[in-house]
């Protein structure tokens, strides 16, 4: 057995441990510590826990002047029930790895222990990515700020893209977004005479369709309405009170200020005596990818010989990733996690182990170019 071999039995076992034991967004105290314990024992030159809620990052130094490349993995799983069935499965109840991470960390920790031949290598496992909120509140730590890095790359297991094939391009790589809860409040009526109340109803009916005539595509402003809550459950009342989460969807920074500028005013002209307060949650920046960052990626992808993946530019949902692109040269990846693999997010999802060594050398080969 080869020594490639033995460590890609070891980062499956690491995959298959993360994947028993998941936890959500903002809750990673426990895979962190493993992270962490791990990390310490491959005697990085600095080792910073507790990043932006429980991110850990491992710094590896060549000790010469070169570029900073950072390499990013996500920590958290999914509030989700799993149903696949295989062996590690989640033993967290409603918790589950059903978006890779497991395999990012794995593939991530594939790297601890290497140093470039110049300039330096940080791991970043950072927490709460399916938030939105983890990349940004580790790049807001004071003690990430020594660490910004010149490079940032992250992979993103695909499923419906072949097993193994690799997907990146220049400029958007993944969407902006923002979840819209908006609170009305009208008057409650007896339901004999409506007409003496203010229902949130008809602005409802003209919001759904307004929604509905925003192109449904990546290559424009996108809106879906995710929940609606109206009134209270009776027969005997003209409702007076609703909520609304609406999710907003751009390529870009600016076109989703754009979308949201023009809702915010179509909101406050059709709201006819409503009270309409709006809160925004779970904001996503648009990733953009970096000309160069992507050119070391596609090389890397060609010196192993691996397939260019058939995936349509910027990825549709979002990755919080994105908040790196404004500090570095970024570039986020996809990865084919096979055709048959049920969906990111779906309750039968679980990471292809066959993807470990790839992302490994992909990550090695990118270094190693980065820093050549
Ligand atoms: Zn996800
Ligand atoms: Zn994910």
């Amino acid at each position: 057995m080869t020594d490639a071999w033995n460590m890609t039995q070891d980062l499956i076992a690491l995959r298959h441990a993360l994947h028993r034991q998941p936890e959500i967004s903002g809750a990673e105290a426990d895979t962190a510590r493993l992270i962490a314990d791990r990390l310490r024992a491959t005697a990085p030159d600095d080792l910073i826990t507790g990043l932006g809620g429980h991110g850990v990052a491992a710094v590896y130094d060549s000790g010469t002047p070169g570029p900073s490349v950072l390499f990013r993995a996500e920590l958290d799983a999914l509030p989700i029930s799993e149903t696949s069935g295989v062996v590690h499965a989640s033993e967290r109840p409603g918790m589950a790895h059903l978006c890779g991470h497991d395999g990012h960390m794995a593939i991530l920790m594939g790297l601890a222990g290497t140093r470039p031949k110049c300039g330096r290598m940080m791991l970043l496992f950072q927490p709460a990515e399916e938030t939105g909120t983890g990349a940004r509140a580790v790049l807001a730590d004071p003690a990430f700020a020594p660490l910004r890095p010149d490079y940032a790359f992250a992979l993103h297991n695909m499923p419906g893209m072949a097993l193994g094939s690799v997907a990146v391009a220049p400029g958007p790589a993944s969407c902006a977004s923002v979840g819209w809860r908006l609170t009305i409040a009208g008057r409650e009526a007896h339901a004999a005479f409506p007409e003496t109340g203010l229902s949130p109803a008809p602005f409802l009916a003209r919001l759904t369709d307004h929604l509905a005539t925003l192109p449904k595509g990546a290559e424009g402003a996108m809106a879906t309405l995710c929940h609606l809550n109206m009134g209270a459950a009776t027969f005997g009342i003209a409702p007076g009170q609703a909520v609304a989460h609406v999710t907003l969807r751009a390529i870009s920074d600016s076109g989703l200020t754009a979308l949201e500028r023009a809702l915010r005013d179509w909101v406050a002209a059709q709201s006819e005596g409503l009270r309409i307060d709006i809160t925004r949650h779970d904001h996503f920046n648009a990733t953009l990818n970096d000309v160069d960052a992507v050119a070391h990626t596609t090389a890397a992808r060609a010196a192993l010989g691996l397939a260019e993946g058939d995936f349509t530019f910027p990825m549709r949902p979002s990755e919080d990733f994105g908040a790196f692109s404004a500090y570095a040269k970024c570039a986020l990846f996809f990865l084919g996690a096979g055709e048959a693999q049920p969906a990111l997010h779906d309750p039968a999802y679980d990471f292809p182990d066959a993807l470990i060594a790839p992302g490994v050398a992909l990550f090695r080969t990118i270094l190693a170019r980065v820093t050549a």
